[in-house]
Parts: C-alpha cells; sequence; structure tokens
C-alpha cells in the first residue's frame, strides 16, 4: 500500500473513532500553536518552552497540553497522544498512589514511574532519555503527565520521527504483527540521543556511516567521544572492558565509502577505545549517537557537520620561539591565550574550533592554512606578540587586503576589525590599528577571512609585564570577538 493510500486508511479510522466517543467524554481541544511559549512548572522548575506538535499518519493532534523539548526528545502529554488518539491502539493508566504510568498496547507494555530515568519495557528496565514528568500547565491551572514521546511510541510498536520545519513528531502507526517483525532489525529511530552536542544533523538508523553495537546493559552515560582531528580520526570512550565486545566484526556494521579507512579497538586504564579513521588526506567531521542498542557515528565534511567553525592558531611554538624578551618567549604567550579562549569555547557548542597546535611543537605555516582550508573555516586568527625597539608599544592587527572572505560575506578587513575591536580594549595599550600585511603566509593561504593579532611588544618592559599576568583577558576577548562576528556575519549554509 502506498503513503498516500495508508495515509487516507489511517484518517478514516480516525474519524470513524472519533464519532464513536460520546459527547459528553470529550474535553474540548485546539490545535496548539507549533513555536509559540508556555509557561509550565517542570520538575518542580517554573519554565517558558516552545510549544512542539505531534502528528499522527498527517494529522496534527489536538490538545491542551502542547508537546515541548527536553533533553534532546519531544514530551508528550500521555493522556492527550495514548488515550485520547485511540487509532495509537495504546491504553494509559497512571497511579498517583505509585506514581507509575503504564502503557499498553497488545503484548507490549512501557511503565514509568515519575521522575525516574528507568522505564520496564515488557518488563525489561531500559533507560530513557529523560524520565516522565507531573508538569504543571499555569495556562490550564492543571497538571499533565508527560513522557519521552519517541521512547515510548516505538517501544510500543509505532514509527516516530522528527521533523524540525513542521516542529512536529510524526506517528506512522503501524500493524502489530508488522512491527514485531521489523524490531530484529533495530526499532528504527526509538530514543536516540545525541552524543555530540552542536552538531547541525543528528546521527541515526536512517544516517548513519557505522552502526556499532552495545553490549546489553551497557549504561549511555559509559559513553563518550573526543574529536581527535589531529590525528584524523575519531576516539569513542566506553568505560570497562568491552574489547572483545567491540573488536568482534558481528557487532558493527561500516557503510564503507571512499573516505572509510579502518576501525580498531584498544583497552587501557580502564577505558575501551573504538577508533574510527576516516582517509588520511580530508578531515571528517562527526555525529554521534546512541539508542539503547546501537551506536551510530555519520562522519562528513565539518561544513556539513558544524554551522560555525573558526580555526584559532597560536603563533609559533617548539624549536621557534618567535620573538623573545624581558624573560619571555612569544609562543609560550601565544598558547597561553589560546588556551584561555579554548576554556571559554569548551563550555559552548555553538561553534567548533579547530587548534593549530595546544602545546609546545612547531606546525609549519603551510599545515596552519591547510587546517584552515581543510575544514572549510569561516574564520582563521592567528595570536602573535610583536617586538622592536624598547620603546615600541600598542595592540594592532594584520589583514591582508588581497585576502579572501568567509562564505558569509565577511572580508579579512571587517573580521581584522571585529578582533581589534575587542583585543585593543583588553590590553589597554596603544591603539595602533589595522595593517595591512599581504605577503604574510598564514594570511595569504587561508581561503576566509583571516586574521592576525599582535596583543603587545614583548621588547617594551611594561608591555612584557602586563602580557605576562593578562593572557586569560586576552583569550576571553578572542572568544567573544568571535562570538560577536557570527551573530553580525552568520555562516550561510
Ligand atoms: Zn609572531
Amino acid at each position: 500500500m502506498n503513503n498516500l493510500k495508508k495515509s487516507i486508511a489511517y484518517l478514516s479510522i480516525m474519524m470513524l473513532t472519533a464519532t464513536t466517543i460520546p459527547a459528553s467524554t470529550v474535553q474540548a481541544a485546539s490545535v496548539p500553536k507549533a513555536g509559540k511559549y508556555y509557561t509550565l512548572k517542570i520538575a518542580g522548575k517554573k519554565q517558558k518552552k516552545k510549544c512542539r506538535n505531534v502528528k499522527i499518519n498527517g494529522t496534527i493532534v489536538k490538545t491542551y497540553a502542547p508537546g515541548f523539548s527536553r533533553a534532546n526528545t519531544s514530551m508528550y502529554s500521555a493522556y492527550w497522544l495514548f488515550e485520547k488518539q485511540k487509532s495509537l491502539g495504546v491504553s494509559y493508566s497512571y497511579s498517583s498512589k505509585t506514581k507509575k504510568v503504564t502503557l499498553k498496547r497488545g503484548s507490549k507494555s512501557v511503565v514509568m514511574t515519575l521522575d525516574s530515568m528507568y522505564a520496564y519495557v515488557n518488563g525489561k528496565k531500559t533507560k530513557m532519555p529523560t524520565p516522565a514528568r507531573k508538569v504543571y500547565s499555569y495556562a490550564r491551572k492543571k497538571n499533565y503527565i508527560y513522557v519521552p514521546g519517541a521512547f515510548c511510541i516505538t517501544k510500543l510498536g509505532h514509527s516516530y520521527k522528527w521533523s524540525s520545519s513542521q516542529k512536529s513528531g510524526l506517528i506512522t502507526t503501524k500493524s502489530l504483527s508488522s512491527s514485531s517483525s521489523g524490531s530484529s532489525s533495530g526499532s528504527s529511530c526509538s530514543g536516540t540521543s545525541s552524543i555530540t552536542p552542536g552538531t547541525r544533523i543528528t546521527a541515526s538508523a536512517s544516517n548513519y556511516s557505522v552502526r556499532i553495537k552495545k553490549p546489553s546493559g551497557l549504561s549511555s552515560s559509559a559513553i563518550s567521544t573526543s574529536d581527535d582531528y589531529s590525528n584524523r580520526r575519531l576516539i569513542i570512550k566506553v568505560k570497562g572492558n568491552y574489547k572483545t565486545h567491540f573488536s568482534s566484526s558481528s557487532n558493527r556494521y561500516i557503510k564503507t565509502d571512499k573516505y572509510f579507512r579502518s576501525y580498531t579497538v584498544t583497552y587501557s586504564g580502564g577505558y575501551t577505545n573504538i577508533y574510527i579513521r576516516p582517509r588520511k588526506d580530508v578531515i571528517k567531521a562527526y555525529a554521534v549517537s546512541q539508542t539503547s542498542d546501537y551506536i551510530y557515528v555519520k562522519y562528513d565534511s565539518p561544513k556539513k557537520i558544524y554551522s560555525r567553525i573558526v580555526v584559532l592558531d597560536a603563533g609559533h611554538g617548539g624549536s621557534d620561539s618567535g620573538a623573545t624578551g624581558n624573560g619571555l618567549r612569544e609562543k609560550d604567550l601565544t598558547l597561553k591565550i589560546v588556551q584561555s579562549a579554548k576554556s571559554y569555547f569548551n563550555k559552548n557548542s555553538g561553534y567548533k574550533v579547530y587548534y593549530t597546535r595546544l602545546s609546545d611543537w612547531y606546525p609549519s605555516l603551510s599545515y596552519r592554512s591547510d587546517l584552515a582550508n581543510n575544514v572549510g573555516a569561516d574564520r582563521f586568527i592567528s595570536v602573535h606578540i610583536n617586538s622592536a625597539t624598547p620603546s615600541a608599544h600598542g595592540t594592532e592587527t594584520l589583514y591582508n587586503s588581497k585576502g579572501y572572505k568567509s562564505s558569509s560575506g565577511l572580508t579579512s578587513y571587517n573580521w581584522s576589525n571585529k578582533i581589534h575591536a575587542y583585543v585593543r580594549p583588553a590590553t589597554g595599550f596603544t591603539n595602533r590599528g589595522l595593517k595591512n600585511r599581504t605577503g604574510l603566509a598564514v594570511l595569504r593561504n587561508t581561503k576566509t577571512a583571516s586574521s592576525l593579532t599582535e596583543i603587545g611588544f614583548i621588547s617594551n618592559e611594561a608591555e612584557a609585564k602586563k602580557m605576562k599576568s593578562n593572557t586569560g583577558t586576552y583569550g576571553k576577548a578572542v572568544y567573544n570577538a568571535i562570538v560577536n562576528s557570527f551573530s553580525t556575519y552568520p555562516s550561510k549554509r
């Protein structure tokens, strides 16, 4: 049966069902406005939540208790979705005494206790993305029981996916017999939760490069990832020794493409590490998610995975100390400034920052510009310290008038202007302004908006002293300049 016929069939079932309910038991409800804010009290906290809709086979569910997002999943009122929508064939009950929420469909059942992360799915203890909650609606002056939508719907044998364009969860009803035969292929997108925040896409059963079967009973919090881009690999870190499990080829499925290189597993220090390596000549970015059964990894170009990409370069390093003076080395100061900026980016998943170095080694000039070009950076910034005569002083920012623009239309000049507007006040040094330098390798070869900041003069005793103790402040200024520049020039993709 094609989808259109299917939805017409379901629609007519729904209409029939609706007319069989006695009018007196039907609480009037309206179509909620997706995106509108509702004030709710969730887990004792008053908060504003954007309304999310839910559709069953294309028809919007009318309700007085609209859905909302929590822990990367949609929460729906159990009463309005399961009790009222007979087409789902689910019975719903709630005991205020035991705080148990019970959903049943044929032989399938999901039993949850309010505020507990664990549900019993057909009797088996299963972790949910977020607990069922009693939610107070200020608009209705009433409490409703909310449950994690995707989790409950798929465990009860229907299919569910989120549509961000429709701001709706889309339920496609399935008959019980067909869903039980489908369960061996993995419940499609049941409770998919992202391990990599800030990605533009979520890896899932329908969108992955590598699918890894989890050992049974492995807690979702035991898994973390790190993007080891300088070694061209993704590391999935799993607490505990699962080397045998993850090494078994029957527990993974790889959609080999021209970029795939290797999959290896090691165990050390209490952790199992899974390494996924794409080809050496490309830098891939990763969206990783998990369900109760699988880890899904999707690799793609950084631009497909991230909205805002920055390459942050600490000048010099290793054998190249840069300028020296007043007991200081340029390479140490630039690294400290970049590490300070990193401490702010670590707390903000809205930005993907690639660092040319985070320790004392020397990346060649072409390594620095290649990194920016390979990841498709929206911005490049190189941090330096000036040197001249003992009397020279002040902050200046270098740009290349023949340099590139970023995809958003930001020029190297405007970008340098932005950096200067934050860094110069942070130093408090004399304003030497912007300087045009067309001959500098990192400003010439990076194919994006590029800037080089010269914080102050290491050769000047007073400035050297100040720079030594204020690297944290300069790093914060660099961070703020980057964040502000993206609000003025958002990435176009
Ligand atoms: Zn330098």
